[in-house]
């Protein structure tokens, strides 16, 4: 049989380990992998071969096992181009870091740290501190606390403040946030008990008042920042500054689950204020939660801070230890906090560079990315657009922007070439069009961009 015939034909795995192209896979991949790919590759070809596919030529054949490396070994997290003009894109993670909080982890990552221990005393040291004394001199507060995330911060506190007790709620505060955290169900999970009060679009400071009449097990008030919605027309809101104030009368603490958690005012960039964490603090909130990489900016964490009597207790409890931030976090964090103390999150802080951004930085670069591609024979177009923060929070809100529309036929076929490349390439559709926000988009990153548009676009 003349398929036998060629079967016999294809290289031995010796022969093919032999390959020039093979041998630099070698170091790569090591001498196991490669042999497994090898026959892996072999067996397929026999398979395509009975199938009466014809048999590809020794160079093809190394072409396939070299991409069967690739595709089996390579990192499945890996890094993307955000031009999607989201700027906390938590699909994408979330905040870029800064240059100085990158440094900081690696130094801590390369070799040994004083994490838990105490340098001048020489002996066991709390991995607590390090954050911390950062956290009370920018918020305010007495005391401060890191855990892995924000829900973690969340559980965290609703247990230590309110197991087994009555906690109080607006129903417009019932979130969910993308990623399965929801008020109802962290809440069943730390063994308080919810307590709803007013209703979904109007809650009042008797509302309120009238619960904490009616129940007697009433142990905290939540104030959840309603951060990725907005109820519109007719409502009402209990603000925090009143519940810490009907709060005081009953001898009941309010915690405020701000998500965001902005250091800086929003406001100053064009945008809706989002509650600062300071003001949150200022206000009298017992504790304040907020996460590490939404529009602070850092590492993913969970910040807690507020009231030394509520606080202190937490860093105890045995949900804190399966809880607690890694080295890596506090490194990040910590360099991250630094920015803020030092006056220069708006340039050092890539999320805050990003919304800070002028509408005439990103039109200079959009026009600079159309003439790179008009030398390349891409006739694109540079459009007004808007860019959003993402995260959660601002829902609603809105940057100015430039965008690069890309002249595509098919924009869903073009968006999913450019996703598929190396590094992969997120773009935005927007009115049939594909667009590219250079917002988001970081300077170091424009030649892969513009390379990857390229690529994509051919025919
Ligand atoms: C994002 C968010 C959380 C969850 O924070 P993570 O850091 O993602 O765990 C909790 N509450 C609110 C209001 C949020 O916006």
């Amino acid at each position: 049989m003349a398929e036998t015939v060629s079967l016999r034909q294809l290289p031995s795995v010796d022969r093919l380990l032999g390959d020039p192209t093979i041998q630099t896979l070698l170091p790569l991949y090591g001498h196991r992998l490669t042999v497994a790919a090898i026959r892996q590759t072999l067996d397929r070809v026999r398979e395509e071969a009975r199938a009466g596919n014809p048999i590809p030529s020794p160079e093809a054949l190394v072409v396939r096992i070299a991409q069967h490396l690739q595709d089996h070994l390579a990192p499945t997290l890996r890094p993307v181009i955000n031009a999607t003009g989201v700027i906390i894109h938590t699909n994408l993670g979330r905040a870029p870091l800064s240059a100085a909080a990158r440094a900081a982890m690696d130094a801590v990552a390369r070799g040994y740290s004083n994490l838990e221990y105490d340098l001048p005393a020489g002996r066991r040291g709390h991995r607590t501190v390090h954050a911390e004394q950062l956290l009370r001199e920018l918020t305010g507060a007495e005391a401060a606390l890191v855990v892995n995330n924000n829900a973690g911060a969340v559980l965290l506190a609703l247990t230590v403040m309110a197991r087994g007790w009555g906690v109080l709620i607006s129903r417009g505060q019932l979130i969910e946030i993308g990623g399965g955290f929801r008020i109802p169900e962290v809440m069943a999970q730390s063994g308080a008990r919810l307590v709803e009060v007013g209703t979904t679009n109007r809650t009042h400071l008797q509302d309120y008042e009238q619960a904490l009449a009616e129940e007697p097990d009433i142990a905290l008030i939540l104030y959840a920042h309603t951060s990725n919605f907005r109820i519109v027309g007719f409502t009402a809101t209990v603000e925090l500054p009143e519940l810490v104030e009907l709060g005081e009368s009953y001898y009941i603490p309010v915690m405020a689950d701000l998500g965001s958690g902005a250091l800086l005012d929003t406001a100053a960039f064009g945008l809706a204020h989002e509650p600062t964490v300071q003001e949150s603090v200022a206000a009298g909130a017992a504790v304040v939660c907020f996460s590490g990489d939404k529009l602070l900016g850092g590492p993913q964490a969970g910040i807690i801070v507020g009231k030394a009597e509520w606080v202190e207790p937490m860093k105890r409890h045995p949900l804190a230890r399966a809880l607690r931030a890694d080295k890596l976090c506090l490194a990040g964090l910590q360099a991250t906090l630094m920015h803020y103390l030092r006056d220069e999150a708006t340039t050092h802080i890539p999320v805050w560079r990003m919304i800070a951004a002028p509408v005439e930085e990103l039109e200079r670069r959009a026009r600079r990315w159309q003439r790179a591609l008009r030398r390349a024979g891409i006739r694109a177009e540079v459009v007004e657009g808007r860019s959003t923060v993402g995260g959660g929070s601002l829902p609603g809100e809105t940057l100015p922007t430039r965008l690069l529309a890309l002249p595509v036929p098919d924009p869903d076929r073009t968006a999913a070439a450019l996703r598929r490349g190396d590094p992969p390439v997120v773009a935005r559709i927007e009115e049939d069009r594909l667009v590219l926000d250079p917002r988001t988009v970081l300077p170091e990153e424009e030649d892969a961009l513009l390379r990857r548009v390229v690529e994509s676009m051919r025919p």
